[in-house]
């Protein structure tokens, strides 16, 4: 079955002429991702909008949702008074399965103990016609490679990594739920007019190198917030030799510098790849389409930037510790450790999840594998693999590849996100010891995989993880090193090998899909009684600028990094994501405080005493004071998650005040009431004292206007800055009615 056939068919009428009309009006060749953009807005092309500056409307085709994301997106849902979703729309359990054991082992546990939750997104999917994919089903990016994306499409995901699908040539860009909301409601979807980076590719991959390497190397020199308002579209030679899963892996870790998407063009590998995921009409259609789905001639100069990566030169990297574009090429690495002195003992080696679980990926890594198995090697460290869907588990199964990584001594668990998101039951372990383990995936801030801040997590290709597994050392270069095998002989690995898709074609596996009902008017949501994991959701009030922005405390100052994890914490906190109440006990609990170094310990203002962050903030609320927070750069960088926004607004917080923000968190903030304010001078940074009260004066708050903060010291002096924000009319009236969400309902509270 090809989901939602007519409505691609309906597109690709459309497309053409879109697309003209954009070229007609802008007067000059386009980018492929102009093509889609102005094709995709959500009113008549008349002028072309200034990247980077410019908001712009757009119609999505399509939403999706991961568990942890989709309980409050659906809760925010079902508040809009809505019967049913207006686009195509999908939900994917995958987020919360906690990894131990093993597959079977692990899914079960998850059903058992997540099933409100399960029984929660599958009645809300059904009652409001959304198609749901049961815990086992796959990791949402892999599945909706494998039967949503389609060239020329346009999509938003309640995921950060929702660019996977630009792999198959479309723009996917993550969001928070109540964007989520906005395009399932029928709205359209406001999105600042991004930049585009063009990548030029050239060459060929060879040897060890894979498409992984593409984007460790790109990270590397864009660095977590180069791709910031961007969309990194590729494009050369070299761009049509990267398999159609490669080009996804690329586009996936797109995230980890900041991008709002990326996207290659149209071409061979994804035509073969639709055809090998049975999708041939859509190929077909995508073929016709032909250059109405790749970048014009000459439109290389309209790029913001060009980077170029010769791809027969790339070498291998290896990413981290601790954050993603601290690239280093393979042969560079062990110097790098032993300089660094961090721990050089490997305790895990771990690949697959969504970045990284392609046929290629896992027969190239099985091919390293294989070899150990026939020289006597084992694995050294613990090895872990993650199947991205069960259509991937189930064929390589089937082509007996799951069989060499146990041989060897991995461990397979459920296609899950487990370790890739802290649902990670470590055994070799104890919290606070420094370790170093190496992943496949894409995202490594302290504590990701397993809420150790000491765990040392570094990020390469599957086919050097596996190579590393063998080694147990992170002092090791598969390109040159030998390892000792269990009969003392030194073993020398090949390079890795591995088809592009399964040659017997993909095994479906056990369908884990789950249509949604005809017409559910009359279908019950399952909420349980006094439930801790979900609770409906209650309308923010709208603000009194007069009251609110008053004699605001300082909840805390952060230092250095911030992203969503430290704002709201995943791992163990992931029960807690459809309740808003509880989750809200996890705020800023990992954030440093500048004024002692510690997490989740401030001052708190009214009792003067060294309090947990949502403590301090409860109190302030009950007393009816608001309170801000200060940060740094890139602020709410990392994952989609908007309780990173909606937990703030619940417990009493007014504004957040930083240096400079991560694209969705800014949004999302923005969506829930709350101000997002940058320092119009970032060194005002250093003003700000712990026991400060400051006033803030919005009486003229408009696009464009500068806000100034009294900040009243205790010894009775006084400073004043300037903020500024970047809402525009509409996000104005978001704030003025208490959130997006109370516009789109009418349940504007007084
Ligand atoms: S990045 Fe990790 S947590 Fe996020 S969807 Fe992929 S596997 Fe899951």
């Amino acid at each position: 079955m090809i989901f939602d056939i007519e409505i691609i068919k309906e597109i690709y009428k459309e497309f053409s002429g879109q697309v003209d009309i954009a070229k007609k009006v802008l007067g000059r060749p386009l980018t492929y991702t102009e093509k889609i953009l102005y094709s995709h807005f959500g009113f008549p092309v008349e002028k072309e909008y200034k990247r980077g500056v410019e908001f712009a409307e757009f119609r999505p085709d399509r939403v999706a949702m991961q568990d942890a994301t989709a309980q409050m997106a659906l809760l925010q849902f079902m508040s809009a008074n809505i019967d049913k979703a207006a686009v195509p729309s999908t939900v994917h359990c995958d987020h919360l399965i906690l990894a131990e054991a093993g597959a079977t082992s692990d899914l079960l546990r998850a059903i058992d103990i997540n099933s409100e939750v399960y029984e929660f997104l599958e009645s809300v999917s059904r009652k409001y016609g959304i198609g749901f994919w049961k815990p086992g089903a796959g990791i949402i990016h892999q599945v909706i490679l494998e039967n949503y994306a389609f060239p020329g499409g346009m999509m938003i995901g309640t995921d950060s990594h929702t660019p996977n699908a630009g792999g198959l040539g479309m723009i996917a860009i993550g969001v928070g739920g109540a964007d989520a909301v906005d395009v399932m409601a029928g709205m359209n979807w406001e999105l600042k007019f991004p930049k585009i980076i063009g990548v030029k590719l050239s060459g060929k991959l060879n040897g060890w190198t894979s498409a992984k390497d593409v984007i460790l190397k790109l990270a590397g020199i864009l660095t977590v917030n180069g791709g910031t308002n961007s969309i990194i579209e590729y494009f050369g030679d070299g761009a049509e030799t990267i398999s159609c899963t490669g080009k996804g892996t690329i586009c996936n870790m797109g995230a980890e510098i900041g991008a709002t998407t990326s996207i290659f063009p149209f071409d061979k590998k994804m035509y073969e790849y639709l055809l090998a995921t049975e999708r041939k009409e859509i190929a077909e259609s995508a073929n016709k389409l032909g250059n109405y789905l790749k970048p014009d001639e000459g439109s290389e100069k309209y790029y913001d930037r060009v980077i170029e990566i010769n791809l027969s030169e790339l070498e291998p990297h290896i990413n981290g510790p601790f954050t993603p574009d601290l690239a280093v090429p393979v042969s560079k690495f062990k110097e790098f450790i032993k300089e660094k002195k961090y721990p050089s003992e490997l305790k895990v080696a771990l690949i697959g999840s969504c970045t990284n679980s392609s046929y290629e990926d896992m027969e190239r890594s099985a091919s390293i594998a294989k070899q150990a198995k026939e020289k006597g090697l084992k694995a050294k460290s613990e090895f872990i693999i993650t199947p991205g869907s069960e259509q991937i588990r189930a064929t390589i199964e089937r082509d007996g590849l799951l069989d060499i990584f146990t041989d060897i001594g991995g461990l397979v668990l459920a296609n899950a996100c487990g370790p890739c998101i802290g649902q990670w039951k470590r055994h070799n372990t104890s919290d606070g010891e420094k370790n170093s383990i190496i992943t496949s995936y894409n995202r490594n801030f302290a504590k990701r995989n397993d809420g150790n801040a000491s765990t040392h997590s570094f990020v390469a290709s599957p086919e050097i993880v596996t190579a590393f597994a063998l080694a147990g050392t992170l002092l090791f270069n598969p390109l040159t090193d030998e390892i000792i095998n269990e009969n003392g002989r030194s073993i020398k690995l090949d390079v890795p090998e591995g088809n592009e898709l399964p040659g017997k074609g993909f095994l479906k596996g056990e369908s884990g899909y789950i249509s949604p009902a005809e017409d559910g008017k009359e279908m019950k949501v399952i909420i349980k009684e006094d439930s801790s994991r979900l609770q409906k959701l209650e309308p923010f009030a709208a603000p009194d600028i007069e009251k609110d922005y008053k004699n605001l405390r300082l909840l805390i100052k952060i230092k250095g990094k911030c992203t969503t994890d430290h704002i709201s914490m995943a791992g163990p906190w992931l029960k807690y994501r459809g309740h808003l109440d509880n989750i809200s006990n996890n705020m800023f609990i990992s954030a440093i405080n500048y004024f002692n170094d510690k997490m989740n310990t401030v001052k708190n203002s009214l009792t003067g005493i060294y309090d947990e962050v949502p403590k301090a903030a409860r109190d302030y609320k009950s007393n009816g004071l608001g309170w801000i927070v200060v940060g740094e750069d890139n602020y709410g960088e990392g994952s989609s998650r908007e309780h990173a926004a909606m937990e703030p607004r619940h417990l009493g917080g007014k504004a957040i005040i930083v240096k400079s923000f991560a694209r969705i968190h800014e949004t999302n903030l923005k969506k829930q009431g709350i101000l997002p304010l940058t320092f119009q001078n970032p060194e005002d940074y250093d003003k700000i004292r712990e026991d400060d009260i400051f006033d803030m004066d919005l009486k003229d708050f408009s696009p464009g206007s500068v806000i100034l903060m009294t900040l009243k010291h205790t010894d009775g002096s006084t400073d004043k800055i300037n903020l500024i924000h970047s809402l525009n009319q509409q996000q104005i009236k978001w704030f003025f009615a208490g959130s997006a969400l109370n516009l789109i309902s009418g349940k504007k509270r007084k």
